[in-house]
């Protein structure tokens, strides 16, 4: 039986949810199903912090959920969820799922929890639950729980409350109010078997333990510290978007340690791992601590860091050493960076893969400073009016803050377009930017 913890011992109240998701959570309970608010919103309320996102779990069936709501698509193929859209917002919500259904949901936006573990790591099937949708389709790996269920198929214990619009009550099958209130984070259950279920949470512990200041507990940690090496059989789309996580949240430097700490730096980045153990001329490498030091300032300050001007501060370093070889081959400059990336994008793919796109805003960064080197030069306006320009001259400025040196180029640079640009495209905020 969970443990229930009702309106008058929690600080929880509706005024810290969002309105559209209390119409749904409203409209669901009217209609006389289980509705509550789940995983990183409740978390996030009892920490004081806000939420990113208000997802919804519920005993309502996609197909029932369809006809409640006008506002809704049903996404994800194995296990549908339902999208309700907001004018300003998208509601997740889910049907209660069961234990060991075949976690697919990296189609979703929500979390994207795509777990194929390898074969011999998947507990013993149980026979499918074969229901049938509201449609008559049979909905195949569609296996619904119950609520008690539904929280012990969660990561980790502070993901799994359930605030309850029945009556503001919060329920807990795991403990996570405990563990929330000794600022611990901690699997639900044996931490060998739910990492090796799923090894991406061993970074989203690690995500968790920087973003929210808690500590990994003991066992969690020492399962980590075990495992850590079998982080490199998760899909490398998925491992890339949650490197992202990981360094573009605001806490991306303690993330890194944490990374380093446990062990799971070295299998995601191989050879960058090993390069950063050595030493050039003499100095270690300690440039990527401070490139996200730098890039958790602006984060904390609201400014989104694109992905691509991210990785140019991490690996830029790194790229330049390498681009420095081919050109002592022979290459030209240019050459020279075209296959220090390349390189860099092949080392990466079988663990991390960085998306073409991105890699080539990340080599035209690096060659535009090269660029930047001539005050103006040959047709500064196209110089300026190239899609590139503002990202290029980001990593010029924040390379100058770090110290590393730049400081009158970036200056005179930055009057420059100021003084003869009437609109400069802005700096690409999302991974989705435009094409290069
Ligand atoms: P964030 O603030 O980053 O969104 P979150 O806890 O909401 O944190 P999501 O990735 O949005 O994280 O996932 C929502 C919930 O789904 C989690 O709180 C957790 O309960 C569950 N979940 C997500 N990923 C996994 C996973 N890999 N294994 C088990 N449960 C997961
Ligand atoms: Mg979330």
């Amino acid at each position: 039986t969970p443990l229930i913890i009702p309106r008058t011992a929690h600080p929880i109240s509706r005024s810290m949810v969002s309105p559209n998701a209390l119409r749904v959570l409203y409209r669901l309970r009217d209609q006389g199903f289980i509705a509550y608010l789940v995983g990183g919103c409740v978390r996030d309320l009892l920490l004081g912090r806000e939420p990113k996102d208000f997802d919804v779990v519920t005993d309502a069936t996609p197909g029932q959920l369809k006809r409640l709501f006008r506002n809704c698509r049903l996404v994800g193929r194995r296990f549908r969820l339902a999208h309700i859209h907001f004018p300003d917002e998208l509601i997740e919500v889910a049907t209660f799922r069961a234990l060991q259904a075949d976690d697919d949901t990296t189609e979703t936006t929500g979390g994207g929890e795509a777990a194929s573990p390898s074969p011999e790591a998947e507990p013993a099937p149980r026979p499918p639950r074969h229901l049938k949708s509201d449609e008559g389709m049979v909905l195949r790996d569609n296996v619904f729980g119950d609520p008690r269920e539904d929280a012990l198929r969660r990561d980790f214990t502070v993901n799994a409350l359930f605030y309850n619009i029945a009556d503001f009550s919060l329920i807990d099958y795991a403990g996570g109010m405990a563990d929330l209130e000794a600022g611990v984070i901690r699997t639900i259950g044996d931490p060998s078997v739910r990492f090796i279920e799923d090894p991406v949470r061993m970074l989203r512990a690690v995500r968790f333990a920087a973003m929210l200041g808690l500590n990994v507990e003991q066992e969690t940690w020492r399962a980590i510290l075990d495992l850590a090496p079998t982080i490199s059989r998760a899909a490398p789309p998925r491992l890339f978007e949650e490197m992202l996580k990981l360094f573009l949240l605001g806490e991306g430097e303690k993330s890194y340690q944490l990374l380093r700490q446990t062990g799971l730096f070295a299998p995601l980045f191989p050879r960058f791992s090993s390069w950063l153990d050595t030493e050039t001329d003499g100095f270690p490498h300690t440039r990527v601590s401070h490139a996200l030091d730098s890039v958790d300032a602006l984060v904390q300050q609201g400014e989104a860091v694109a992905p691509p001007l991210f990785l140019a501060l991490v690996f830029g370093e790194y790229l330049e050493e390498s681009a420095a070889a081919f050109r002592q081959g022979g290459a030209s400059p240019q050459e020279a960076l075209n296959q220090a990336v390349a390189g860099w994008l092949g080392e990466l793919a079988p663990t991390v893969l960085v998306p073409n796109r991105i890699g080539m805003q990340v080599r035209d960064i690096l060659s535009n400073q090269q660029r930047f080197g001539k005050m103006p030069g040959k047709r500064p306006q196209s110089f300026l009016g190239r899609p590139g320009f503002s990202a290029a001259l980001a990593y010029l400025r924040l390379q100058a803050e770090m110290g590393n040196g730049g400081e009158d180029v970036w200056q005179w640079w930055d009057r420059y377009s100021r003084e003869n640009v009437v609109e400069l495209p802005p700096v690409d905020a999302t991974h989705e930017g435009a094409p290069p």
